[in-house]
């Protein structure tokens, strides 16, 4: 390699925003759970971009139908149709077992698409008054970036010198049932939640939550959105999160994995009208549905139960977590996790998270810091358990480190 990596940082930092502050790697290449950067050295992938790499990197079947798709037709725009769109409708309901699909590209984007849409369910299907349709929120949420969603976060970071926002959210504790119902009102048209609160720091409501959540939405005509962006399509070891729970969403949000990590793919899912009350021209998306993002997703979703990577994640998830649990150091204040969605959460003694994922890295393990004392640890569904066992060899080194 003749370009040294401090070219690549320097060059970033000079020209680029600065919204980021990564880990001083610079990737050029990756296969399966591997990665490598430009001096050759290799990484176990521990982030998985978020869960969007969960297929692995490169998985050669969506890269296929990827490259064969761009040779025929890549967009078209939803002004006419395409040879790919009905298809992957049909394998995604399918799948899922939705009725109805709007195609988006980014996750806020599906989810800003899932506000609009159970408005208008509320205005013209539930009766509440035009203007004041109220949406619950839960405190520590994450749903996006954009400025409708980031208007009802709760984290200063990621709210702050953004406003003036828009009306229309409530803030509830997440995990608490009582708290939603006394929350729901005649006007209230939907609860939005995460199964698990991913970005917070992989947040486990208690045994049970769902299931009241369920029970109260369906007794008050309130819309349950599951935003399963991160933990949707085998990320916790089931398709989606709610088969935990034994619940059905009335509206679920799928993204990154929904194209394995190829391209920017979501899609809002609903088992009822709330999809029905769009009309031509209320709501689109110039790439949303285009036949290259449907060929890359019917791939990336064909593979993840053609090559059982929803049991694999359950069962690799579960030695993971074992694994991390056996770990004997004071650093540790708890392990937790569902399938290979994990957290190592540290001793505010121990010191900042960031620094043990730096030490990771030096150990050949690429894992993301969040909230200052949380490592969080999402490595592809395609991981083996002895590629689980080299992982917990270099965690339980760092571990038992002391990097405060
Ligand atoms: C990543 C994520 C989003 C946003 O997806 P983008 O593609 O980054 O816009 C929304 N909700 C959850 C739960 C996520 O993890």
């Amino acid at each position: 390699m003749s370009s040294s990596v401090i070219d690549f940082i320097a060059t970033e930092a000079r020209f680029g925003a600065r919204n980021y502050e990564p880990i001083g790697v610079v990737l050029s290449r990756g296969e399966g759970v591997w990665v490598w950067d430009t001096q050759g050295n290799r990484y176990l992938d521990c982030l998985s971009a978020y869960s969007a790499v969960s297929q692995g990197h490169c998985h050669p079947k969506i890269l296929a139908a990827m490259v064969e798709q761009a040779h025929r037709l890549t967009l078209t725009s939803r002004a006419f149709h395409n040879d790919q769109l009905a298809l992957f409708y049909e394998e995604i309901a399918a799948l899922t077992g939705s009725h109805k699909v709007l195609p988006m590209n980014s996750g806020a984007e599906a989810v800003e698409s899932a506000i609009k849409s159970v408005r208008k369910w509320g205005y013209e299907v539930k009766g509440v008054p035009d203007g004041q349709a109220e949406i619950i929120v839960c405190a520590n949420n994450f749903h996006g970036r954009t400025l409708g969603v980031v208007g009802f976060s709760t984290d200063p970071e990621t709210r702050g010198h953004f406003g003036p926002f828009a009306p229309g959210f409530k803030v509830i504790p997440f995990g608490d049932a009582p708290a939603l119902a006394e929350a729901i009102t005649p006007n209230t048209v939907a609860f939005l939640v995460e199964p698990i609160q991913g970005e917070a720091g992989v947040v486990i409501p208690p045994a049970g939550y769902f299931t009241e959540v369920r029970e109260l939405c369906t007794a008050n005509n309130v819309m349950l959105v599951l935003d399963e962006i991160q933990t949707g399509l085998g990320r916790t070891g089931k398709l989606l999160a709610e088969q935990h729970e034994g619940i059905e969403a009335d509206v679920t949000l799928l993204g990154k994995a929904l194209s394995g990590g190829f391209y920017p793919v979501s899609a809002v899912l609903s088992n009822n009208d709330v999809l029905g009350t769009l009309r031509p021209g209320q709501h689109g998306s110039t790439f949303g549905g285009n036949p290259l993002a449907c060929a890359v997703a019917r791939a990336a979703m064909r593979v993840l139960v053609e090559e059982g990577m929803i049991e694999n994640a359950a069962r690799q998830g579960a030695r993971f977590l074992e694994g991390l649990k056996d770990i004997r150091a004071n650093t540790i204040r708890e392990v937790r996790g569902r399938g290979l969605m994990l957290a190592v959460e540290l001793h505010p003694e121990a010191g900042l998270a960031r620094r043990y994922c730096e030490a990771l890295q030096g150990k050949g393990i690429l894992a993301k810091d969040t909230h200052e004392h949380t490592i969080r640890i999402a490595p592809p569904l395609v991981i083996t358990s002895d590629q689980v066992d080299w992982a917990l060899e270099r965690f339980a080194a760092i571990l038992t480190q002391d990097f405060s």
